[in-house]
């Protein structure tokens, strides 16, 4: 741990003196976090080797400058969520025109120099820039020049540049280095104590405090649900009748850490256990992760009424997350 801890005080070194606090950013998408959009990765401060978020937590991977704020689906993405403007400022510059495509399946070559797919720059004065990544063709309402107030739309979360899942990577620069906006000031010595301060709106600081790791999806199907189901949204509509051949709890899962033990239960409308899934401590960090528990129709249907199901996450023999959610079978 020692050199994890030098690295990071390494890093901060080179930024912190830049972070003194002349900047307060609003959330630069507009959704509620938690609910309708998650951080998926921090900024790296570990620039050589190794990765840490600024809580010395794997909420990140190496050389990550920004944070990554996703939705929890590729269909909430085509519904339309705006990325707004972090503070007043100009516009800099912009790219349009890239098509929202993942980057699975055809190669980070097809976006060499181009990672950041449509994208904008806003200059805020004092040496302060925000950068904003991978936004969905055709949504950007602003051009280089445009004067913005904090809260301007500047266009909507897409698929555009290097990135596999729909997110806006959001960077932070003060006299073009990097800033991890949930830093602010010198570097404390405890872990936990980190983020105390940071460049966040006040307002923000209980739904941005540290998640490590987030419930993304969570529900019920008829069958066997693949991840395409889970990202398209189509999952969530497919919902599961008393007469489905199957009744399945899902959860898909962010930010989970090696040695994570993840329980799934599912209960039936007189709150007994149907099923349990117990999967085995994760072998690694993991950056997603899917989970089921489900049972086959009992002969004549299911008994209609409230199931529920409790998603647990323990974390060095202590609960880290816990979820539980319902639906109503009915003929
Ligand atoms: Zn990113």
């Amino acid at each position: 741990m020692r050199t994890l801890f030098t690295g990071l005080f390494a890093a901060l070194a080179l930024t912190g003196a830049a972070s003194a606090q002349d900047i307060s950013l609003r959330f630069p998408v507009a959704c509620e976090i938690g609910r309708t959009c998650f951080i998926q990765h921090y900024v790296d401060h570990i620039r050589d080797s190794g990765v840490a978020d600024y809580r010395c937590g794997t909420m990140t991977y190496d050389g990550h400058d920004g944070t990554d704020i996703r939705v929890p689906t590729t269909g909430a993405m085509k519904a339309g969520v705006d990325v707004v403007a972090a503070a007043d400022g100009k516009v800099l510059r912009t790219r349009e025109g890239m098509e929202d495509v993942s980057i699975t399946g055809r190669g980070r070559e097809s976006v060499e120099n181009i990672e950041c797919g449509n994208g904008a720059v806003v200059d805020h004065g004092n040496g302060w820039q925000t950068q904003y990544c991978h936004m969905a063709k055709g949504s950007l309402s602003v051009k280089s020049g445009d004067v913005l107030k904090a809260g301007d739309k500047i266009g909507q979360i897409g698929l555009s540049g290097m990135t596999e899942f729909p997110h806006l990577h959001f960077t932070v620069r003060k006299d073009d280095k990097v800033v991890d906006p949930f830093v602010s000031g010198p570097p404390t010595k405890s872990c936990e104590s980190r983020g105390a301060s940071s460049l966040w709106d006040e307002s923000l600081k209980s739904s941005l405090a540290y998640q490590p790791g987030s419930v993304l999806n969570k529900g019920f199907a008829p069958g066997p649900v693949a991840m395409g189901d889970i990202e398209s949204g189509s999952a969530e509509t497919n919902t599961p009748t008393t007469t489905s051949p199957a009744l399945v709890a899902f959860i898909r899962a962010i930010g989970l850490k090696g040695g994570d033990v993840q329980i799934l239960t599912l209960f039936d409308p007189d709150g007994k256990a149907l099923a349990q899934n117990k999967a085995e401590p994760l072998d690694r960090d993991k950056a997603q992760v899917l989970l089921f528990s489900g049972v086959k129709q009992p002969s004549g249907g299911f008994r209609p009424g409230l199931y529920r199901a409790i998603y647990r996450v323990e974390r060095d023999g202590k609960p880290a997350i816990e979820q539980a959610f319902g639906i109503a079978l009915r003929p």
